[in-house]
């Protein structure tokens, strides 16, 4: 695939930036719009400060607030195809509640989002080489919250299975024992699923959205291929990640509980920081075991594995402060 090719020219690592459309209360309450995106590249953006200012990020690809999600997954479907491939995936997507992680990976019933048409891509290209590849696929669904790996996949949501750790295999790749694998087989089947690991996801909280903005969702599609001229056998990953809020809590407000939660959640924010911008820069030193999230996705991260993060950002002036701090995070990775 071209595409492929691309990357290797490149680099494995990719940065999106997608900025949500103002919403009513924003401009009910006269906020602004700080993004600029008056330029003629489509991969840059200008951020307009109180006073006027503009500060310049640039992007491998750049969302406008018109952008569907169509126009968002023709962008991605190159790199999740290639898990077909034998490559191993990561994308993410990062940045302050309410600027849509969930809508871009999860999406609704009538906006699907990345992990559905994913699979849908996944399904298609493997019907298109049947003729010479076997496929079976498999999907597991987990939350990492407080430094704890739940299975979302469960039968049962209210006596979910045992703790999961990761464990290195004697291939040297990191596992989890016991966590579901699902196989699946064709579309239909796929929305229902993620839709109950999502709501196993916020089981026990007395405000799902709330919850679910403090712990890491991970989606992992696992491959197996089978060349039918050759024999050869691949088995790749491809890890589909809504990451919890990256907004800072004032200090003053957090206390106990919710505490323990910001200082994980910033933890692991900047333990994925670390590791994509080491990998980047070429460090001999990848800080892996530095929180569970990387830990989980060292195999899938690194070498010649395939990185794509979403920035999601706020055009709204109310959060600018927030914006500028993932918008330099971002830029910090790529
Ligand atoms: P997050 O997961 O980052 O907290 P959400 O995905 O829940 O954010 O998005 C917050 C709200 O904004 C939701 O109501 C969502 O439907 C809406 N939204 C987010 N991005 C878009 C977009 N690109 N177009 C339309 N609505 C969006
Ligand atoms: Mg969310």
């Amino acid at each position: 695939r071209l595409y492929n090719e691309v990357i290797e020219l490149k680099g494995n690592i990719r940065v999106f930036c997608r900025c949500r459309p103002m919403n009513h209360d924003e401009i009910a309450k006269g906020s602004t719009s700080v993004a600029d995106f008056d330029s003629a590249q489509e991969n840059e953006l200008r951020i307009i400060g109180p006073d006027s200012s503009r500060k310049q990020f640039k992007f491998d690809h750049i969302f406008r607030p018109e952008d569907n999600q169509e126009a968002v997954f023709a962008q991605t479907s190159p790199l999740v195809v290639s898990v077909l491939d034998g490559f191993n995936v990561c994308i993410f997507a990062y940045g302050q509640t309410g600027t849509g992680k969930t809508f871009t990976m999860e999406g609704s019933a009538e906006n699907r989002g990345v992990n559905y048409r994913t699979l849908e891509e996944l399904f298609s290209v493997s019907n298109e080489r049947s003729d010479i590849m076997k496929y079976q696929l498999f999907v597991s669904m987990l939350e990492v919250y407080n430094e704890k790996i739940k299975d979302l996949l469960v039968e049962d949501a209210e006596h979910p299975a045992k703790k999961l750790e990761i464990k290195q295999s004697a291939e040297g790749t990191q596992e989890v024992p016991g966590l579901s694998q699902v196989p699946v087989n064709k579309t239909d089947e796929v929305w229902e699923l993620l839709k109950s690991g999502s709501r196993v996801r916020s089981v026990g909280s007395t405000n799902a959205n709330e919850l679910s903005s403090r712990s890491h969702c991970l989606l992992r599609v696992t491959v197996l291929g089978e060349n039918l001229v050759n024999g050869q056998r691949t088995r790749s990953h491809l890890w589909l990640v809504d990451l919890a809020g990256s907004e800072r809590v004032g200090k003053i407000e957090v206390e106990g509980e919710r505490l323990k939660e910001s200082q994980f959640i910033n933890k692991s924010l900047s333990a994925l920081g670390d590791v994509i911008s080491a990998l980047a820069s070429k460090t001999a030193h990848i800080p892996y075991r530095n929180s569970k999230l990387t830990h989980i996705l060292q195999s899938s991260l690194g070498g010649d594995c395939k990185t794509l993060m979403f920035v999601q950002i706020s055009p709204s002036s109310a959060d600018l402060g927030e914006t500028i701090c993932s918008l330099n995070f971002a830029s910090r990775v790529r």
